[in-house]
C-alpha cells in the first residue's frame, strides 16, 4: 500500500499590474507559471491571463458594475479548498493588490484557515499612469505628499479625506473617479482648489486604448466619461506633463497631431492648458 503525501499548497496574493504583462513582476509571473489554480477579479487584463499555462485552471470571481458573481466568502471558501488539497493557488488583482484591492478580508480568511500565503505586489495604476504622461508623483521642491483616494462608494469619507489632505504641496491620486465628473471638480473647487489646477484623467493605462487627457480643474467638469478604468491624478506636477513628441502621437481622427479640443469647454483652449493624447503600447 503506497504512501500518499501532499505538499501543503499555498497562496499568492498577487498584483497583475496595470495591463501590459511586461508590467508583471518576475515573481507574479514565476508564481503564475508554477500555479495549479487561478482566481483573478475583472480588472485583470486579457494580455496578462495569456501568459497563464493552458494546464492551469483559471476561473474569474470579479465583481463586475458591483455585481456579485461571486461573493467575497466564496473566494476564501475556494482559495482555501484548493490549498488544502495541495495546490499552489494564485489570487490575482489589477494593479497592486495592496492598493484597493480588499486584501484584508483575504489575509484574515487565510490566516484564521492556517494557510500558508504571500504577497505579490504589483505596479498600482497611478505610477503607471504617471509613467504614461512622464511626470513626477512627488516633487522635491513641490508637491511632499502623495494621496490615493478613491472616489468610489464612500462620497462622504471621501470629503472628510480631502479636508485634511488639500494643501498645496500635494498630488492627489483618485482611484475610481466615477462617471460624474463634474460633481468631483465642483466638490474640490469648493474645498478652495484653484480652478488652474492641473488635473490628467488616464484611461486604460498600459493598455492597448490607453488615452490621456490634461485639463485644469474647470475644464474637467466638461470632459465626458472616459472608457473604465481611470483615474484622476490632481496636483501641480501635472504641469510638467509637456505634450511632447512621444505623448503626441499623430492622431488620425483628430488631424492635428493629437491635440483637440471641441469636447471641452474651456474658455480659451490653448495648448499649454490641455492636451490629450493617445499612446500606443
Ligand atoms: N489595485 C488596483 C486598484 C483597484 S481599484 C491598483 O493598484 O491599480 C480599481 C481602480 O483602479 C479603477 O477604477 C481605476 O481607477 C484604477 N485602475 C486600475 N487599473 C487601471 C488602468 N489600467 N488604467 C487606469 N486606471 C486603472
Amino acid at each position: 500500500m503506497g504512501l500518499q503525501f501532499s505538499l501543503p499548497g499555498k497562496v499568492y496574493l498577487t498584483g497583475a499590474g496595470p495591463g501590459s504583462a511586461s508590467l508583471l513582476t518576475l515573481r507574479a509571473l514565476d508564481a503564475l507559471r508554477s500555479s495549479d489554480v487561478v482566481f483573478h477579479d475583472d480588472l485583470v487584463s486579457e494580455e496578462v491571463l495569456s501568459v497563464i499555462p493552458p494546464h492551469v485552471a483559471v476561473h474569474s470571481v470579479g465583481k463586475r458594475c458591483g455585481l456579485k458573481r461571486t461573493s467575497q466568502e466564496q473566494i476564501h471558501n475556494r482559495m482555501i479548498a484548493e490549498a488544502r488539497k495541495g495546490h499552489s493557488v494564485v489570487r490575482l488583482k489589477g494593479g497592486d493588490p495592496l492598493v484597493f484591492g480588499r486584501i484584508q478580508e483575504e489575509i484574515s480568511a487565510l490566516r484564521e484557515a492556517g494557510v500558508a500565503f504571500e504577497i505579490i505586489p504589483g505596479i498600482t495604476a497611478a505610477t503607471a499612469a504617471a509613467a504614461a504622461a512622464q511626470i513626477p508623483l512627488t516633487e522635491r521642491f513641490g508637491a511632499s505628499k502623495l494621496v490615493f483616494l478613491s472616489n468610489h462608494c464612500c462620497a462622504e469619507k471621501t470629503n472628510t479625506q480631502l479636508d485634511e489632505n488639500l494643501a498645496q504641496d500635494s498630488t492627489l491620486v483618485f482611484y475610481m473617479p466615477g462617471s460624474n465628473l463634474a460633481e468631483l471638480s465642483e466638490r474640490l473647487l469648493r474645498k478652495g482648489l484653484s480652478e488652474k489646477l492641473p488635473c490628467l484623467l488616464v484611461s486604460n493605462v498600459a493598455r492597448g486604448a490607453q488615452r490621456l487627457i490634461r485639463a485644469d480643474l474647470r475644464s474637467l467638469s466638461s470632459l465626458a466619461e472616459q472608457a473604465s478604468p481611470s483615474l484622476l491624478i490632481v496636483g501641480a506636477t501635472v504641469a510638467s506633463a509637456q505634450p511632447d513628441e512621444l505623448l503626441l502621437q499623430k492622431d488620425e481622427a483628430h488631424g492635428e497631431a493629437g491635440w483637440h479640443t471641441e469636447d471641452l469647454a474651456l474658455d480659451e483652449p490653448t495648448p499649454e492648458n490641455l492636451f490629450e493624447s493617445k499612446l500606443p503600447l
